[in-house]
């Protein structure tokens, strides 16, 4: 049931120290506000009464650009989900994140939200995070004592819980650049169109003379935090790739999940549907390295 919003102080600051400031000053009690659509209803549904907002969107320093660099590119902390499944650029070179936002339904969601608002909830369910983790993202973050980046496969810790510190902001997602023939792929299942992922799955791979020479495969919704499917990786490293080393790395995938039994499904379809989106994202991930 949604309800008035508890009283709460609201800052609007304009440099990432004042930000930093404030939310050190206001300890756990404090919030930051990236576009709100995860946040709002919460506070709403009194899931979580913040002493105090921090809104990100005067602050100079953040901004919403996804530009390329000379490492590969980068995602500006306020870019909405809808301006990076736009994005020629990422579409051109990380397709894997643009077919997980792709697969979000709502538009006005994805038009608000923003990509690091989804990553900072800490949903095994979200579709962002496992595309950052085949694409071995980077999370840049800052803190009163400085910036850090933190690889995107060690961001969660459980069920809403990441190792950002209360007073540390996301800035920027980090992409490294892909090396030639290298495709990737994403799946999920759902109840219905605009529901999210009963599971999904993503895989990024790249191949040289027919040889798999790297790869990463993350499965979501099958455990507290979003997996990385290394036993798996492992099949598929160093091997030829043919549809019975798929077979295998995807049993390998789905023996290492360990779902719960909940609202949208039971564990024992996610376990056994694991094993397919697992298949079907390494090939569609195979078949891009030949684009
Ligand atoms: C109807 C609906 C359908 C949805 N469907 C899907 C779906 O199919 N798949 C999916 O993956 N997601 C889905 N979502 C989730 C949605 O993607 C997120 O709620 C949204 O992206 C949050 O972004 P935001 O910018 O509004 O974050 P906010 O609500 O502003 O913040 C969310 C959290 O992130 C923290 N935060 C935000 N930015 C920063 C930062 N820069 N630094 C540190 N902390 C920060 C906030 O403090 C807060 O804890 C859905 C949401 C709704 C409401």
């Amino acid at each position: 049931m949604f309800r008035t919003l508890k009283p709460f102080e609201y800052l609007e600051p304009k440099s990432l120290e004042e930000a930093t400031g404030a939310l050190s000053k206001c300890g756990t009690e404090a919030k930051v506000y990236a576009a709100g659509v995860d946040l709002v209803p919460r506070m709403r549904k009194r899931i979580i009464a913040p002493k105090c907002i921090v809104n990100l969107q005067r602050i100079d320093e953040m901004d919403d650009v996804i530009a390329s660099n000379k490492d590969g590119a980068r995602i500006g902390a306020l870019a909405s989900l809808r301006s990076i499944e736009l994005s020629a650029l990422i579409k051109e070179r990380y397709f894997v994140l643009h077919e997980a936002i792709a697969s979000i339904a709502s538009i006005q969601v994805k038009t608000q939200g923003t990509a690091v608002g989804n990553l900072c909830v800490a949903t095994p369910a979200s579709d962002v995070a496992p595309a950052l983790f085949v694409l071995d993202a980077k999370i840049k973050a800052v803190g009163p004592s400085g910036e850090r980046l933190i690889p995107i496969d060690e961001f969660y810790l459980g069920v809403g819980k990441t190792v950002l510190g209360p007073n540390e902001i996301i800035t920027e997602i980090l992409l490294p650049k892909a090396p030639a023939n290298t495709g990737g792929g994403f799946a999920k299942l759902v109840r219905t169109v605009s529901d999210i992922a009963k599971v999904n799955a993503a895989a990024e791979l790249t191949m040289e003379k027919g040889v798999c020479k790297e790869v990463r495969i993350a499965v979501g919704s099958v455990a507290p935090t979003v997996l990385r499917m290394k036993k798996a990786e492992d099949v598929l490293r160093g091997n030829k790739i043919d549809q019975n080393l798929i077979e295998k790395a995807a049993s390998a995938a789905a023996d290492a999940v360990k779902p719960i039994t909940d609202i949208r499904s039971t564990a024992e379809y996610r376990k056994d549907t694991t094993k397919v989106l697992v298949k079907r994202v390494l090939e569609k991930a195979l078949e891009r390295t030949k684009a």
